[in-house]
């Protein structure tokens, strides 16, 4: 195969089409000429901010995707938002140069990636970096990439799979990697050998962002919404038209807690805990349309209401406190991401008395602590 002379053509013809500027178009010459990748093939994705191309690999048998940022683009996803506050960006980034900017967001996107490879979650591998364009492990075959979430027909019992993969993965995202997706819905999972994929992290932000937990908060919503549409609630009733204990899913502000829960353990305690709050018991399944309308105001009150992070952001902690040990905290929101609740208090049938042998010492801990 003539490497340079095929490579240099399709490079050019991405340019054209895919309105590349002439330094990106250099890093992938380069990466086809120094061997890196031996063929660059068609366009999996255009989008607003970025184009997903399948290459082949030269050190790989699986082809590889090269996600190229665009350079010309002013409105990178509202950026600012997500810049703004973040730790490793507090010395600013170059507004005025928009290709030095969008390296940034390639940086970003890499190093999210390589986060949640370390976490456990299912995610592209990150491979290489070259200034905007970015290699990683592709999910697909034959050049046909996986399809996203949304555009698969999933049974129920691979769809309320789906939906327990999908929370795993952000839990873990939140606990181990300690990043808030900010952009996470049925358009950024891929579905590949029954397995949910988390793609698209350049916007992710640390958990301890000013704005993680609003992100967070519409990730569940997003998330919640998506698979409202696909679980249907009649999988409480069998075929006999008998009740059943059966699959619930979370309301938005379960979810929410189920995420940011410093207090369930790593392995063990999360795949009990989310197993208990799925099952609907037979007595519940029946009353589970009203139960649906009630979570539905449960959710608008929980979109907008301000979560403290910390107690210093909380009016009056002490009296909370005070509240929780008399088991009446369930309406605060901050007391599972500051560890402030032993026991689930959330839901009535899951009450129980745990939280009044709160140590009130463990709270005063935490106190001032940025959580
Ligand atoms: P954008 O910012 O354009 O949304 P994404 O990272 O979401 O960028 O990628 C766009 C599309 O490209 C995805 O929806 C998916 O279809 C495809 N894609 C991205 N990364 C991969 C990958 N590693 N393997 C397979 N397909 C991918
Ligand atoms: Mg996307």
């Amino acid at each position: 195969r003539a490497l340079a002379g095929g490579g240099k053509e399709r490079a050019d013809r991405a340019t054209v089409e895919q309105a590349i500027d002439p330094r990106t178009r250099l890093i992938l010459f380069r990466l086809l000429s120094n061997g890196v990748i031996s063929g660059l093939h068609g366009c999996v994705s255009t989008g607003k901010e970025a184009n997903v191309y399948v290459a082949d690999h030269c050190g790989r048998a699986e082809a590889v995707a090269v996600k190229v940022y665009k350079t010309a683009v002013l409105t990178f996803k509202d950026r600012d938002r997500y810049v703004a506050g973040e730790f490793r960006f507090r010395r600013g980034y170059n507004k005025h140069n928009s290709r030095k900017m969008v390296a940034v967001w390639a940086e970003k996107e890499f190093r999210n990636l390589s986060r949640l490879q370390l976490a456990g979650v299912p995610s592209p591998v990150p491979l290489l970096l070259r200034s905007t364009v970015l290699l990683m492990t592709f999910f697909g075959r034959d050049g046909w990439p996986a399809p996203k979430l949304k555009d698969v027909s999933l049974s129920q019992r691979r769809a309320v799979d789906a939906y327990r993969q999908t929370l795993f993965a952000m839990r873990n995202m939140y606990q181990r990697a300690k990043l808030v997706h900010g952009d996470l819905s049925e358009y950024n999972m891929l579905y590949w050998n029954d397995t949910v994929v988390i793609i698209d992290v350049s916007q992710s932000v640390e958990h301890d962002h000013p704005h993680a937990l609003d992100f967070l908060r519409r990730d569940c919503l997003n998330v919640t919404n998506f698979f409202r549409g696909i679980v249907s609630p009649d999988c409480a009733v069998d075929e006999e038209g008998q009740d059943r204990e059966s699959t619930r899913l979370l309301g938005v502000r379960e979810l929410f807690d189920f995420v940011s829960d410093v207090t369930l353990s790593d392995t063990m305690d999360q795949r009990e805990a989310l197993d208990k709050r799925m099952t609907l018991l037979p007595t519940e399944a029946r009353s589970s349309r009203e139960q649906e309308a009630q979570a539905e105001i449960e959710t608008a009150v929980f979109m907008h209401a301000f979560i403290p992070r910390t107690l210093h952001e909380v009016e009056d902690h002490e009296r909370d406190i005070d509240m929780i040990a008399e088991g009446r905290g369930s309406d605060l929101l901050y007391t599972k991401l500051t560890g402030l609740v032993l026991e689930d208090t959330t839901e009535g049938h899951h009450q129980t008395s745990q939280s009044a042998e709160l140590p009130v010492a463990d709270a005063d801990e935490a106190n001032g602590e940025v959580l």
